[in-house]
């Protein structure tokens, strides 16, 4: 009986939704004209009770006749669990934690619409918006050597969501360089090749907001159905779930309910997934199963192309020593390449008059600047002392407490590494001592950081902060 009102039901919905709500339900016991059916949790059946129920009125009216009936039994949840209500088999028993539910389907509907199943409304589309920006797409996006393997990876993926073996994507690559420009041309071209699918881009940080938000007001089923919705994800700075065991558990589980269903997912991230700090083992296996593909820095050729690209689309002319000038000097940064010119348009067309070399010079060097915010001696100190708790005057005494000579000796230690400054510009600098002090320092730290566990995280922390 259940697989005819299968069977019915499939023909008038579309399949995802029939695989997300169908599939999981269990058929437990026919008796006489009641059907009782196993559903994996109680927002489960609130979503059919909601969506679905005309739908399964017909269904069961044709099989089982004018009294039919039918019960839910919700298989109890645990809502705080590692258990995805999704992958796991519903034990065909109703022994133990079982809750039924007896609910009357009515028989004699006045309802016209069930002549027609066909046109049931509400089941067809489920519409999500799909948060894509059209103004990152592949047509503005420039093709360099720098970004070739994740362009075309990412345009294969467009062209066959789902289809290729790269599932997931991801696209990893450091600050400004395109990822989530190309994470939402994929996206777009794809709304544009299959309109029918749903698409939906989301920030790592806004899924975990979400998240959270959903285990507060005890929805955390309602989001985890929600995701499982969707065809083609797209996640951007997957790196932002690092240390958020709770975010991880629950994407782990809408990755693999997806993936198995043949959706594509799609991800960015800062840091390639053998570099990725506490993200949860078996994420990052599933994270290698696709394609990783890198966003490198763009060579020169790339960065001019991007340049004057901009500056064709705005409408601007630019001499070329100019272009040139910005392109040589800004070089792991697209965002601030961007920036810089903008900023030189800006300038250009407030002082009416052609921008110069020595305009690009002051506007290059603020951007470089900005960035490269050199680790400075002073700042090491400052950042060394507020680590230990204490001010750089103390870092820098004369006194031989352990504690303090210890940062001082970290301190330059950190100097010598992240500076290029000399060992005797070093110690004069981290309050007057000679070269001879700061080249033992050095070799004090080296060995205390293969002997003294402790030592070894002081400097494992401190080097996160400088690098
Ligand atoms: P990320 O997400 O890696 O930090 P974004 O995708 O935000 O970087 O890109 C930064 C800026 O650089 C955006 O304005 C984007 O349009 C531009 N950009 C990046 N790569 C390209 C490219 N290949 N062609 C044109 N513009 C690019
Ligand atoms: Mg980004």
């Amino acid at each position: 009986v259940w697989n005819n009102c299968l069977a019915f039901i499939q023909d008038n919905i579309q399949p995802q939704a029939f695989k997300t709500w169908f599939e999981p339900i269990q058929p437990i016991k026919l008796s006489e004209n009641a059907l009782s059916i196993q559903v994996p949790s109680k927002f489960f059946y609130e979503w059919l009770e909601e969506h679905y129920v005309k739908l399964l009125k017909v269904a069961l009216t044709k099989e089982l006749g004018e009294n039919a009936k039918l019960v839910y039994i919700i298989k109890m949840e645990n809502t705080y669990g590692n258990r995805a209500p999704f992958t796991e088999r519903i034990p065909s028993s109703n022994r133990g934690n079982v809750m039924p539910q007896e609910m009357d389907v009515p028989i004699k509907s006045k309802n016209p619409e069930l002549k027609n199943p066909f046109v049931i409304p509400g089941i067809r589309n489920i519409k999500i918006e799909s948060q894509l920006n059209p103004n990152y797409n592949f047509d503005n996006f420039l093709e360099g050597d720098s970004n070739r393997l994740a362009r075309s990876a990412g345009m294969a993926v467009a062209n066959k969501p789902g289809g290729t073996s790269f599932n997931p994507l991801l696209i990893f690559g450091g600050v400004g360089l395109g990822k989530t420009h190309l994470a939402h041309a994929i996206g777009v071209e794809i709304k544009d090749k299959y309109p029918e699918r749903t698409v939906l881009y989301i920030s790592a940080e806004k899924f975990t907001q979400q998240y959270i938000e959903s285990v507060k007001k005890n929805t955390r089923n309602d989001f985890i159905h929600f995701y499982q919705l969707i065809d083609v994800l797209i996640i951007d700075d997957v790196q932002f779930l690092s240390g958020k065991s709770g975010t991880q558990d629950v994407f782990f589980h809408i990755f693999n309910h997806l993936h198995q269903n043949g959706k594509q997912v799609i991800l960015t991230s800062d840091k390639a997934p053998v570099d990725m700090q506490d993200i949860e083992q078996r994420l990052l296996s599933r994270f290698k199963w696709g394609l990783s593909a890198e966003l490198q820095n763009p060579d020169y050729e790339t960065r001019i192309s991007i340049l004057r690209n901009k500056l064709y689309r705005d409408g601007v002319e630019m001499p070329e020593d100019i272009v040139e000038y910005v392109a040589k000097h800004i070089k792991t940064n697209i965002r601030e390449l961007e920036g810089a010119i903008i900023s030189l348009i800006a300038q250009s067309s407030f002082n009416k008059k052609e921008v110069t070399l020595e305009l690009a010079q002051q506007v290059v060097e603020k951007f470089v600047k900005n960035t490269k915010r050199e680790v400075s001696i002073d700042y090491i100190q400052k950042v060394v002392s507020d680590y230990f708790e204490m001010d750089v005057a103390t870092l820098q005494s004369k006194t031989r407490k352990r504690h303090i000579v210890q940062a001082r000796q970290l301190a330059m230690f950190f100097a010598k590494k992240f500076t290029k400054a000399s060992l005797a510009s070093i110690g004069s600098q981290i309050g007057k001592r000679d070269h001879a002090t700061v080249l033992h320092a050095c070799k004090t730290v080296d060995n205390l950081a293969e002997t003294d566990k402790q030592f070894r995280k002081y400097i494992e922390d401190l080097t996160k902060k400088f690098s």
